[in-house]
């Protein structure tokens, strides 16, 4: 199963993605967790992203194009895979679809988290992870059963992102807002668009994922 999963910024893909490939078994490639992971090993590409994710801006698509062809020539790409964050732009669909065609694999279903604007801010001033895994919790909406805790891996570090702050977060949400439209339309032509209320229990937006997924 080759999934995408898209949606503005605090849409909860990466809510979702927990549950996914819990669920499923596939693996997870968020474009985003992989520009973190490189900013945090101060790595020549986590440098050059840092100064777009800074910003609120998207990084440029020869640079996140090239992370993601890499990463789907991996193995465990091979029992399908979830794409959290990518394509953000029609020149990465494009380049995606080039990429499945010499791997001959083709996506499978397109789900798009849809939550207004209002919400999204909300969402997102409120957001921490857990150091240790990732785990995404909100401080009102979803905090962790036990405070100070991680659901997941028992962990008790937590940060907020930098990118979370609402100076970057209303640009992010321009910047996604304009880049995500023709994308939409890209997949909707070819029949592979769902679209979910993402402005319900997380439960809940994760059953009708799970029916989409299922069918
Ligand atoms: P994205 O990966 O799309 O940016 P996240 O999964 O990180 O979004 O979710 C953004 C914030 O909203 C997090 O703090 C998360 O705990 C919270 N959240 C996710 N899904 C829901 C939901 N259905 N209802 C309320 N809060 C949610
Ligand atoms: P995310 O974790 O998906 O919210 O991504 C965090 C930031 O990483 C974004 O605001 C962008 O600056 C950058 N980024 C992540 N994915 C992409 C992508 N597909 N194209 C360009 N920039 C991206």
């Amino acid at each position: 199963m080759n999934l995408i999963l898209m949606g503005l910024p605090g849409a909860g893909k990466g809510t979702q993605a927990e549950r996914i490939i819990d669920g499923y078994g596939i693996p997870h490639i968020s474009t985003g967790d992989m520009f973190r992971a490189a900013m945090k090993n101060q790595t020549a590409l986590g440098l050059e992203a840092k100064s777009y994710i800074d910003k609120g801006e998207l990084v440029p698509d020869d640079v996140t194009n090239g992370i993601v062809k890499e990463r789907l020539a991996e193995p465990d790409t091979e029992k399908g895979f979830l794409l959290d964050g990518f394509p953000r732009t029609l020149d990465q669909a494009e380049a995606l679809d080039k990429m499945l065609t010499e791997l001959n694999k083709k996506i499978d279903a397109v789900i798009d988290i849809h939550v207004e604007e209002d919400v999204l801010i909300e969402r997102l001033a409120g957001r921490f992870m857990c150091k240790n895994c990732g785990a995404t919790y909100h401080k009102i909406f979803n905090p962790p059963t036990e405070e100070g805790t991680c659901d997941r891996c028992g962990g008790h570090e937590f940060y907020q992102r930098e990118d979370d702050k609402p100076e970057t977060v209303k640009n992010r949400l321009t910047v996604n807002i304009k880049s995500s439209a023709p994308i939409l339309a890209y997949y909707k032509e070819k029949n592979v668009l769902h679209t979910i209320d993402g402005n319900r229990e997380i439960d809940e937006v994760f059953s009708d994922v799970k029916t989409i997924i299922d069918n």
